[in-house]
């Protein structure tokens, strides 16, 4: 990571912060493939929250459709991983444009559907699963299928993806939490981390690192509406599900404690001298939870959008699941293979891959621990925003 090489030299923060960029493009991706620890199989807190908005992402595209009445209808998927929920979305995105265009007799369109992630995203798990999906899709209109066109493009969703006015409908979940990279403001004019201890914001962190984050979220998220008013058409929506807070402040019960606990396991490793000190106090997480007005007024400021929904949910525990993988497990272990599935590829980087089993095993012990005493859960956004 970007604060790996900046802490240990006496480069500028301008140099620092153009190398964190690249390295989250370069480095930041999913546990590809299917296997025990992969996105693919621990992605279903993912799509529980996906789950509980389903019905404003149905709705959402339902309008879209029925005012923009187009031959062919430009959807996207940002941060659409290499897990089965990106097509189970799809299919329901379509499916629920073919019955609305029976029940209005309209000719049903041709589906463009982009699927977009980092470059370093296993695509080919998303491609292996297409013939299914095209059949399964065939098979319940009684192999008389709407035309669909699936395709991928690479990229970060801080850049330009698509060309001018060619989407109609965008959709990203629980992606858009992540930054384009870990916050230059981390770091103070020496190049010294200033977030020591810890890897996100908390009650030990000084006040300029919640700045340096709110500061980055803004610069960001700004330049994501941005962005996205040039590819998608006018009157054309986003439905963005993605972690939030529930109060301006920025300690929350929900998204900080887990980080908190996630930085508490890196304690015992350093205790037990797995982990050097140092080590950790180069280590944040390009991550940032806003609250609903971060969002609000951020919409406002970029002015290509009109905020027309913001609901705020609770993801709910559930005892004795099962993963995708067919392993039972308690519930701080599913949120920990959750969070490994995510963070592995960054924490490897920096730390060496020697560390992340103990690590993630300890996490899955304190969050078991801490939800025996209290129960927390993370909070997710589910927003609409229209092109206007
Ligand atoms: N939408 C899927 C996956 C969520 S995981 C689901 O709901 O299950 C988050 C995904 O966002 C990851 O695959 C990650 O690579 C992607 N992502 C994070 N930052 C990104 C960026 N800047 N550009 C594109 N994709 C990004």
């Amino acid at each position: 990571m970007a604060s790996k090489s900046h802490k240990n030299s006496t480069t500028t923060t301008t140099t620092a912060t153009a190398a964190s960029t690249m390295d989250v493009e370069k480095i930041f991706h999913m546990n590809g493939g299917v296997g025990q620890t992969s996105y693919y199989n621990n992605s279903s807190l993912q799509k529980k929250g996906s789950d509980k908005v389903k019905h404003v992402t149905l709705e959402t595209i339902e309008q879209v459709y029925v005012s923009t009445n187009p031959r062919s209808l430009g959807i996207a998927d940002l941060g659409c991983s290499s897990g089965p929920n990106t097509l189970s979305n799809i299919k329901e995105i379509v499916e629920t444009v073919g019955k609305t265009s029976r029940h209005l007799l309209l000719p049903e369109p041709e589906f463009r559907v982009y699927l977009n992630d980092l470059p370093t995203n296993d695509f080919n798990a998303i491609f292996q699963a297409l013939p299914d999906f095209y059949c399964d899709l065939k098979k319940e209109r009684n192999h008389a299928g709407p035309s669909i066109y699936v395709a991928a493009y690479p990229g970060t969703f801080y850049g330009r993806i698509f060309p001018d006015n060619s989407l109609h409908f965008i959709y990203s979940s629980y992606s858009l939490h992540w930054l384009s990279k870990v916050p230059p403001g981390l770091y103070d004019a020496q190049g010294e981390p200033i977030n020591k201890g810890s890897i996100y914001i908390t009650e030990r962190s000084p006040p300029e690192v919640s700045k340096a984050y709110v500061d980055q979220f803004n610069v960001d998220f700004s330049l994501f509406l941005r962005l996205r008013s040039e590819e998608l058409i006018v009157g054309g929506k986003m439905v963005l599900i993605f972690l939030g807070r529930e109060t301006p402040l920025h300690i929350d019960r929900g998204n900080s404690f887990f980080w908190e606990l996630l930085t508490q396991s890196f304690s015992t490793l350093i205790s037990q001298g797995d982990v050097e000190e140092k080590k950790l106090d180069s280590y944040d997480v390009h991550f940032y939870a806003p609250s609903k007005e971060d969002v609000e007024e951020a919409v406002k400021r970029e002015g290509s959008f009109v905020l027309e929904r913001l609901e705020m949910f609770e993801i709910e525990k559930e005892v004795g699941d099962i993963n995708g993988g067919g392993m039972k497990m308690s519930y701080g272990r599913r949120v920990a293979m959750a969070v490994r599935a995510i963070q592995e590829s960054m924490m490897t980087h920096h730390f060496g891959g020697a560390i992340v089993e103990s690590l993630f095993e300890e996490y899955g012990r304190l969050v078991d621990q801490e939800m025996a005493k209290q129960e927390i859960q993370p909070i997710t956004f589910g927003v609409v925003l229209r092109k206007i």
